[in-house]
Parts: structure tokens; C-alpha cells; sequence
């Protein structure tokens, strides 16, 4: 019945929901770890909460209709990471990683596979599609790339891979499933880190990962149920009802980072920026190809630890914290934490849904006290 839904309808319809007469538009979470088990298990649909969960199954299925793949969910982005990492590579494999993408990532890689005789190799995003793929398992790729906002080039680099052999993964969390379809565009697995966009609200940790390779999807599906890296029914309930307001949210914080890019591309106090919406942005021709928005995400570098941090210190509404994609506008000095190859002054700026002349008022009387 979801066929021939838009995506943004497709965010609240699922595919099978329940019409009968009094079902409940809005099924919600099912709190039991254990459900009736007659005679042989596979005779009944649940049988314990680590291995199917009715709850888990209404996301699933509309993430799964959004993506065009089988979907599976995850506590965090991270476990939906680490699925797809531990479930593709074997030992002797060797995995493409981006250098300048989410730094956890990587480090997983680097401080639990290489254990097992994996082999990681580093690109930056914009170099992805120039590398050889030759002897290479997976291909994971961040588009665009956090914090720098990088764009590759999809389906060109899933062309390449899957001609010498190699998968490809994309960590889909900056643009979310409403802004890049990676399966449509070539690649194998879909991944996201739900805690930002999707969910929206800064209120819980979620991630999935999406399919077509039904293999593939099972063994995830394995993995999340012997390793215990399951989502709770409020979390994935919440996730639901998150999901349904994704596409105007989108719309308005889009539009916000759209118009603070613009006011702060001239400003004297901003050495460089990022914005892909931006005519001049070196992401900007590849992600009008790729995307249907140039997403919420604002990245400018003010010239040095002291400027960023005074910046940070007189802002009076938007919130100094980690992460993006939720309503309330945040940013931070991303260098604080060490691990991201950026200039010391870089500010990542994740557009809320406030009134933009709130937002653009704050930064201006930030920005004048430097
Ligand atoms: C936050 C983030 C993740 C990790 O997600 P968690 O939900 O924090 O585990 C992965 N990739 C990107 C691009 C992210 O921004």
C-alpha cells in the first residue's frame, strides 16, 4: 500500500499498519522481555525480547519502506556500525575508511578489528572515488563527511567497488534517509546514527542499518541478537514518533542553516566555511546531484582557540554541547575533542528549528564581542 507514498508521507504510514476498526493509529511500546509460548517456539511469532519485539517491527518496517531495503535498528549509531563492520570483515580483509569522517568509527577499526587480522586502510572523502579498490572487502564511506561536510560521489564509487569486488557502506547521518537514498544510488548497506535527525529531539541514542542483501541483513540480525546490542521498546517507540515530524523539521532547519551560511560567509571574523548549499562550496555540485537538501549543518572556522571559545562563551541562546540534527540550535568548538584533523578555530553549528532572526541575533552580538 506504501508504493506510491512520497517519503515524507512515508515517515508516518507503515506499510502494514492495522486499519481495522478501533485499532490504535499510534500502536505503542510493548513492555514485556518475555511473551506466551505454546508448545514449539518457532510456532510463535515473539518468544523473548532479544530476539524479535513487536515493537521493533513497526520501525522497521516503515525505516525499511524509506531506505527500499530490510532494515535493522540499533541502540546507538554506533552499534549499527559496529554490525555491519564485524559482520562483512574477516580476517585478511581489508576495510577503506575516511580519515576525516566520525572519528569512532575508525577507532572501532582500529582498536577491536585490526585484533582479528583486519586491515585498515584511510581516505579522505573527497579522494574516495580516485582510490584503487583492488583487495578491498568494504568500502565505508560518510557523505557529507562530519564535521568538514566533504561530499563523494556515490554511485561512482559504488560502481568502482562492486567492479573490484568490494562493498560499500555509507554512514547516511548527516543528510538522513529523507536527504540521500544510498541504496537507490548503489550502496550495500545504508547506515545512520538516529540520535540526531531522525529522532530529532536530543532525548535518546538510536541507529540502523538497511539492506537489499538479504544474507547480509540476517547475519546483522544474528549479530544484534547474541552480542545483546538491542533497543528498548520506549526508545524505539520514541524513534517512531520522532520520525514523524522528520520532513518539517528538516524543512526548517535547512532553511536556518541556509540563511546563517549566507550571514556568516561575509562576516570579517570568519576565516572559512562550509556550507553545501552555497553555490561556491566545493560539495556544492556533487550534492545537488545526490541530495535533495544540503542539510543543517554549518561549519566556519573563526581563526584560533580564543576566538572560537569567546564565541562559544557569548552566545546567549544557542547551546554549547556535542552532536546535531536535534530542534534546539547547538554548536561547539569541534577541536576540543582532540580527534578530528580541523583547523583549532572550527565551530560545527547544527541548525534548530528556532526563528532564525533568534539565531542570527545571537551569533551577530556573539561574533561582535570578538
Ligand atoms: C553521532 C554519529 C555517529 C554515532 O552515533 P551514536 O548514536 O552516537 O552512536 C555515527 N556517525 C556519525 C556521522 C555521527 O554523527
Amino acid at each position: 500500500m506504501n508504493d506510491n507514498l512520497k517519503p515524507s508521507s512515508k515517515t508516518l504510514h507503515a506499510p502494514n499498519s492495522n486499519r481495522k476498526q478501533g485499532a490504535a493509529i499510534t500502536p505503542g511500546p510493548v513492555f514485556s522481555s518475555t511473551f506466551h509460548t505454546h508448545g514449539m517456539p518457532e510456532n510463535a511469532p515473539y518468544q523473548y525480547g532479544r530476539f524479535h519485539h513487536p515493537t521493533w517491527e513497526h520501525l522497521e518496517s516503515k525505516l525499511g519502506e524509506l531506505e527500499g531495503g530490510e532494515t535493522v535498528i540499533f541502540p546507538s549509531g554506533m552499534g549499527a556500525i559496529a554490525s555491519v563492520l564485524t559482520t562483512i570483515l574477516e580476517s585478511g580483509d581489508t576495510v577503506i575508511m575516511p580519515n576525516d569522517g566520525y572519528y569512532p568509527s575508525r577507532a572501532y577499526v582500529e582498536q577491536f578489528l585490526i585484533r582479528y587480522g583486519i586491515k585498515m586502510r584511510l581516505s579522505a572523502t573527497t579522494d574516495m572515488a580516485n582510490i584503487s579498490f583492488t583487495d578491498v572487502k568494504l568500502v565505508f564511506i560518510e557523505s557529507p563527511s562530519n564535521p568538514m561536510l566533504d561530499v563523494c560521489d556515490i554511485s561512482d564509487i559504488c560502481a568502482k567497488a562492486h567492479k573490484a569486488g568490494a562493498l560499500v557502506a555509507i554512514d547516511n547521518t548527516t543528510a538522513t534517509i529523507l536527504g540521500q537514498n544510498p541504496l537507490n544510488l548503489g550502496a550495500d548497506f545504508s547506515i545512520a546514527s538516529d540520535t540526531k535527525a531522525l529522532n530529532g529531539h536530543s532525548d535518546m541514542l538510536f541507529g540502523h542499518v538497511a539492506s537489499r542483501h538479504t544474507d547480509a541483513i540476517n547475519r546483522i540480525r544474528d549479530w544484534r541478537k547474541l552480542s545483546g546490542n538491542i533497543p528498548g521498546p520506549m526508545e524505539t517507540w520514541l524513534v517512531d514518533r520522532g520520525l514523524q515530524t522528520l520532513d518539517v523539521r528538516l524543512e526548517r532547519q535547512v532553511k536556518n542553516a541556509h540563511k546563517i551560511a549566507e550571514f556568516l560567509v561575509s562576516h570579517t571574523a570568519v576565516k572559512s566555511l562550509r556550507y553545501p548549499g552555497l553555490k561556491d562550496d566545493p560539495s556544492h555540485e556533487l550534492a545537488s546531484k545526490q541530495m535533495t537538501h544540503f542539510g543543517f549543518i554549518v561549519t566556519f572556522d573563526l581563526g584560533g582557540t580564543e576566538a572560537a571559545d569567546h564565541f562559544m562563551a557569548n552566545l546567549k541562546m544557542i547551546t554549547d554541547a556535542t552532536s546535531f540534527g536535534g530542534t534546539h540550535t547547538i554548536a561547539e568548538r569541534r577541536k576540543r575533542w582532540g580527534t578530528d584533523d580541523i583547523p583549532d578555530g572550527t565551530i560545527r553549528l547544527s541548525a534548530g528549528i528556532e526563528h532564525i532572526d533568534d539565531i542570527l541575533r545571537d551569533i551577530d552580538q556573539a561574533l561582535d564581542k570578538l
